[in-house]
């Protein structure tokens, strides 16, 4: 079985519906309806295609077609799907995983944000404009004032996930199992009342982990402790490894006052790189 190739849209069932269809992004001449499996549930064709990497290869709408408008459009999720080429490991000895990029042929990075701290409309804006998913780790009382407010980006297609209820970063070194279990039980909990859904991923706050967290985390329900390959901040990128975004990068933002200068980085990154984003979960399984 062949990896991805560019423009084939191949149906491949391991991962199931979720994951089917192919990078729609740089496809352009192939029918815009991706071929789905019977009975698949996420017969969402591609919808606006991609975010970005396609413009970066030079594609201009045909004349007299108007111009795309920067206005958020009421969205529906839109599944970007894969032939799988990686499988998140299982939880093993009780411990969850852990990963900081994902070892992938295809060329996606994805985007994840965290804490929760400044909620502004401009956020909201210029992820719908850039048709950004992403992963959002929050933080019960970082965002308990209003945690409407991330309602918008649920419906742009990103997934909140678990940055614990306290975002106490010395949690490692400072807690044992229980109370660690009972600050991600904590947000699980709200994250399912507040947004519907429980989440499968989770982000230490810090980024620090040890084998009691990787337990704690596989039994509040989660499927994997995610860390990040490079960050988007203080306006530019910083890089673990080189110094341009890689194939299957996990990339760490956060809701702060430079967003919009943090999110300006990484696009430009990004398009650089031509990779496009699509939303971890899905890439994993997880959604
Ligand atoms: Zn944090």
């Amino acid at each position: 079985m062949p990896f991805f190739s560019p423009g084939r849209r191949a149906v491949l069932g391991a991962f199931g519906a979720s994951v089917v269809a192919g990078l729609s992004a740089c496809s352009a001449g192939e029918s815009t309806t991706p071929e789905l499996p019977p009975g698949s549930a996420s017969a969402s064709p591609a919808g606006p295609a991609g975010n970005g990497a396609m413009a970066a290869a030079g594609e201009v709408p045909p004349s007299g077609t108007p111009a795309p408008t920067a206005t958020p459009k009421p969205s529906k999720r839109i599944r970007r799907s894969f032939i799988p080429d990686y499988q998140l490991p299982p939880v093993v000895g009780g411990l969850a995983p852990v990963i900081t990029k994902i070892p992938t042929q295809h060329p996606v990075v994805f985007l994840t944000i965290d804490d929760g701290n400044i909620k502004s409309p401009e956020s909201v804006k210029l992820m719908a404009e850039y048709d950004y998913p992403a992963s959002l780790f929050l933080t019960k009382d970082t965002i308990a004032e209003n945690p409407a407010f991330f309602d918008a980006f649920k419906a742009q297609g990103s997934l909140v996930e678990n940055h614990t209820v306290t975002h106490n970063i010395n949690m490692v070194r400072q807690w044992g199992y229980q109370q660690q279990l009972a600050d991600m039980v904590g947000m699980q909990e709200y994250a399912l009342k507040q947004y519907g859904r429980r989440p499968t991923l989770f982000r230490p706050p810090g980024g620090a982990y040890s084998n009691v967290m990787r337990q704690a985390v596989a039994d509040a329900g989660m499927k994997a402790i995610v860390t990040w390959e490079a960050k988007a901040n203080a306006g530019k990128m910083d890089y673990q490894v080189g110094n341009s975004l890689r194939p299957g990068d996990i990339v760490l933002m956060h809701f702060r006052a430079e967003f919009a200068a943090d999110l300006a980085a990484f696009r430009a990154a990004q398009l650089a790189a031509g990779l496009e984003v699509v939303l971890l979960e899905d890439f994993l399984g997880v959604a």
